[in-house]
């Protein structure tokens, strides 16, 4: 007996599953998560929230929100650096400033937020938008059919199961997620390479901090090898210690195997620099180090997201911000599939596009492991570093929903500072003003499709016009120099359009087909790329 039906269950109320049930509520779908822990986040994890995620977060009106409650925990636009110890050498820096560089990108910047308090106010979204959580509540089974998948849900506490049926399943579930597992879903990568441990501990940092704002302390130590974050006011934080090498030259990774209190506060002294420092431990966790990504990230019903997807090494600061980017692309395509205005054939593309991300993003977290933390893991087979703007903003999504253009090189990344327009791409953000308001072209994009026209590119407009109703979906046509007014050239440089030819942005923001110039036929050159934009559609199947 079924005793609740929903649209979309989500198993997993971290940062992705979360993030996912706010994507979905944006779209109209409300969806039921399932966690097995009794609230939100309790350790801080995840902090660095990228500008792609800040754009995602934004386009559901919470950026500022989420920027306020940043504040609250940390001094923003800090260094990432690395040292002998705090009080010692700086031997690299990262970054003097976390937005350097990037601040004409996009318009959110990157923030450094805990997931302690992200967590809570997408959980407040989650819920206004008509998303329900259910705490201490284990998903104990997970089988599928024709139409649907039923879950039995169990109770942390005492109470009965219960099932629930729902059309679709994310699995949010985490690094070692159980229903990948169960789909028989392979891991692919590098496997695990540190039994690694988090120690939160409180200490007076501030004389050894000075008046540096450091927000990641990366620490290569003849003897420790990890990463620190502080608190606001420096008297507490966390060190991760990912190796050690003993006197006699030899190394271990095998940190967990020792969380006693004594060796930890050595460690926290050793890599602050200061043996004498009065340090408190608050509580130690133990944690596996590891690049992998699943090998497909859908079986039926069942979509793979966020670390139980990919799980990556905290360097570079990618794994959280990849699992959100999943829930952005599945959302849209979950909901337009729910309610009939797109195929099932648009699903398919959710593993081919996020996987080959997914690995990407594993291998660039990877290389930056080896070469900041452990280079005894070997620089043979790295995958070379590729700049952070680039993973953030410059990845490319390929699947039968994008249409390439005919010289296209398929390239699967490029320097989000000299965007292409190409279909796959993130569509670049342009200053634009909007009746006499500024805005980006970003802000035009979120629930439906968008034709953004070149000045010359009216046609392409009256297209989207006739086109949108005959698919049965909502296409918003915005010409460059009429309704959104752009410095000279520059929307047909980063989109590169010319000035007769225009995009098709899907609602997730992605570029998925794009004309150079005007075309004989517009209506059907567009036709036939929304169509392929919403799973293979045509419009004789939208009017059936
Ligand atoms: C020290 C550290 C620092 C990091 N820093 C960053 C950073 O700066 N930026 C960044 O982007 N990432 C960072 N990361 C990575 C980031 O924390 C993870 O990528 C992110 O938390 C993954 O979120 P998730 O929701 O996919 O998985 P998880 O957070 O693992 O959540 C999975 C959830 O599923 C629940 N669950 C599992 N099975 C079931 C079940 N059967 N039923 C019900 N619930 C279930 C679990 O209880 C859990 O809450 C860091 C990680 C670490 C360890």
């Amino acid at each position: 007996m079924v005793d609740e039906d929903v649209p979309v269950l989500i198993v997993g109320g971290s940062l992705v599953g979360l993030s996912t049930a706010v994507f979905l509520g944006h779209h109209g779908v409300p969806s039921l998560v399932l966690e097995r822990h009794r609230g939100t986040a309790i350790h801080p994890r995840a902090a660095l929230v990228n500008q792609r995620t800040m754009e995602t977060y934004r386009a559901v009106g919470l950026e500022e929100e989420i920027e306020e409650a940043a504040a609250r925990e940390f001094v923003q636009n800090g260094a990432i650096v690395s040292v002998d110890n705090l009080g010692g050498n700086e031997l690299d820096w990262y970054f003097r400033f976390i937005n350097e560089g990037v601040e004409d990108l996009s318009p959110s910047a990157r923030i450094f937020i805990t997931q302690i308090g992200l967590e809570p106010v997408l959980l407040r979204a989650a819920e206004r938008l008509g998303t329900r959580i259910q705490y201490a509540s284990e998903a104990a089974s997970v089988d599928q059919d024709a139409d649907g998948v039923t879950v039995v849900v169990r109770p942390r506490d005492d109470g009965p199961e219960r099932t629930v049926r729902a059309r679709y399943l994310v699995a949010a579930d985490g690094a070692h997620s159980p229903i990948r597992e169960r789909l028989g879903i392979r891991q692919l990568g590098h496997g695990s390479f540190s039994d690694s441990i988090t120690i939160y501990f409180k200490a007076d940092v501030r004389r050894l901090m000075g008046d540096r704002n450091l927000s990641v302390v990366y620490v290569f130590g003849p003897h420790l090898q990890g990463f620190f974050r502080f608190s606001i006011d420096l008297q507490a934080g966390f060190l991760v210690v990912n190796s050690t090498v003993d006197g006699n030259g030899a190394r271990s990774v095998r940190i967990g195997e020792d969380m006693s209190a004594p060796t930890c506060i050595g460690y926290v002294r050793e890599a602050l620099g200061d043996p004498d420092l009065p340090v408190e431990i608050e509580n130690v966790q133990r944690w596996s180090a590891s690049a992998e990504y699943a090998e497909r990230l859908r079986e039926g019903r069942v979509f793979v997201a966020g670390d139980a997807a990919h799980v990556m090494p905290p360097t570079g600061g990618f794994g959280g911000n990849c699992g959100v980017q999943d829930g952005y692309d599945l959302a849209w395509k979950l909901a337009y599939v729910l309610d009939g205005r797109a195929d099932e054939g648009l699903l398919a593309t959710y593993d081919a596009e996020r996987n080959s991300v997914g690995a990407f993003t594993t291998e660039q977290a990877y290389t930056r492991y080896v070469l900041r933390l452990d280079p005894a893991l070997g620089k043979e087979n790295l995958m070379p570093v590729v700049h952070e703007a680039t993973i953030e903003l410059g990845y490319r999504h390929r699947s039968a929903a994008i249409v390439a253009g005919p010289a296209d090189d398929d390239a699967m990344w490029e320097d989000p500072h000299e965007p292409s327009g190409r279909p796959g791409f993130r569509a670049p953000h342009v200053a634009v003003t909007v009746g006499g308001v500024d805005r980006s072209t970003l802000d035009l994009f979120g629930r439906g499709f968008v034709v953004l026209a070149a000045p010359d590119g009216e046609d392409w407009c009256a297209a989207a016009r006739a086109v949108g109703p005959s698919l049965g979906v909502t296409v918003d046509a915005y010409r460059i120099g009429a309704e959104v007014v752009g410095a000279a050239g520059m929307f047909e440089t980063a989109y590169g359009t010319g000035p007769a030819g225009a995009v098709l942005v899907r609602p997730d923001g992605f570029v998925s087909w794009r004309a150079s110039a005007v075309h004989a036929d517009p209506e059907g050159e567009l036709a036939g790329a929304l169509g392929a934009a919403l799973g293979g559609r045509t419009a004789i199947a939208a009017r059936g």
